[in-house]
């Protein structure tokens, strides 16, 4: 594995790439790597790419400042992994190589109604903040294929509206979530919840595969009222949402219709971090 810090370092290589044929998955992280990132590379490595991962914890799509100074990095053992895993290029930017015009001078994007609803509604800016990584990101890599987690569903969608709207020319694929073995989604806050508020997360994974498994016999908010309730049981503090969308536009749905595809998403607060997971009911 090469690592890079800088663009001016990393585009003759990848140039040299270009020029033997290899085509770049590109997948972007904020480290402290676990199972769920490295799927994203198998994707790629599987599919015959040259892997590029990038760590980089991106201060723009913090809003909660706390959150971004309690954010776990684990450097050493990434790269560990990352090596292990066949990763072909880590790309280790600085936030000077990503902002050189400094954190306040920053694109502004059109993200449609993403921009409000569940993440968007509680995290203000932050899908601004993940556009304007992205962008730069993909400006600087230009992958051919760009591996993202469904775990973050409606960050996937941003992206997916990025690529549309300015053309850019990569192919986007959604790597299903990888949970533990008990169902709980990994990621990265997972490490700051101790083991017992870890056992009773799963809780939020339940909830879904009981939403999922009733579909058909209760009504979405008696569904929905329920998972709250499993939630509290299990010891999260604050719901900021359990909502039923449609999974291709997210507007929240109050009925059930067979012939429309649904999502359960939920953000949830244990011990004080904030967990997400979701999905896909029908
Ligand atoms: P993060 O480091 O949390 O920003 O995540 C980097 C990428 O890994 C994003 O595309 C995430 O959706 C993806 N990811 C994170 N956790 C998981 C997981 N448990 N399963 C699959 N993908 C994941």
């Amino acid at each position: 594995m090469i690592l890079f810090k800088k663009e001016k370092d990393l585009k003759p290589e990848l140039k040299r790439l270009q020029n033997q044929g290899k085509t770049i998955a590109f997948a972007p992280t904020m480290g402290a790597l676990h199972n769920g990132h490295l799927e994203l590379i198998r994707a790629g490595k599987l599919a015959g790419h040259t892997t590029v991962v990038s760590i980089f914890i991106n201060p723009t799509q913090f809003n909660d400042k706390k959150d971004f100074e309690k954010y776990p990095v684990t450097i050493e053992q990434d790269i560990k992994l990352l090596v292990e895993s066949g990763t072909d290029i880590l790309f280790l930017p600085s936030v000077a190589e990503m902002y050189p015009d400094g954190l306040e001078a920053l694109s502004r994007y059109d993200l449609g109604d993403l921009e409000n609803l569940l993440e968007g509604h509680y995290r203000p800016g932050h899908f601004q903040g993940v556009c304007n990584v992205m962008h730069r990101l993909l400006k600087k890599i230009e992958p051919q294929h760009l591996y993202m987690g469904q775990k973050d569903y409606q960050q996937c969608m941003v992206v997916q509206k990025l690529i549309a709207d300015f053309q850019l020319p990569v192919q986007f694929h959604v790597v299903p979530t990888i949970r533990e073995e008990s169902g709980l989604a990994m990621s990265s806050r997972n490490t700051r919840l101790s083991q017992n508020a870890r056992e009773n997360a799963v809780a939020i994974y339940h909830a879904h595969v009981y939403v999922k498994n009733n579909l058909l016999k209760l009504s979405l908010r008696d569904l929905k009222d329920n998972a709250k309730k499993q939630l509290k049981a299990a010891g999260f503090t604050e719901i900021d949402y359990i909502e039923i969308c449609d999974a291709h536009t997210l507007q929240p749905v109050q009925a059930y219709h067979e012939d429309q595809q649904l999502v359960i998403l939920t953000a949830a607060f244990t011990e004080g971090v904030r967990l997400i997971d979701n999905m896909l009911l029908n």
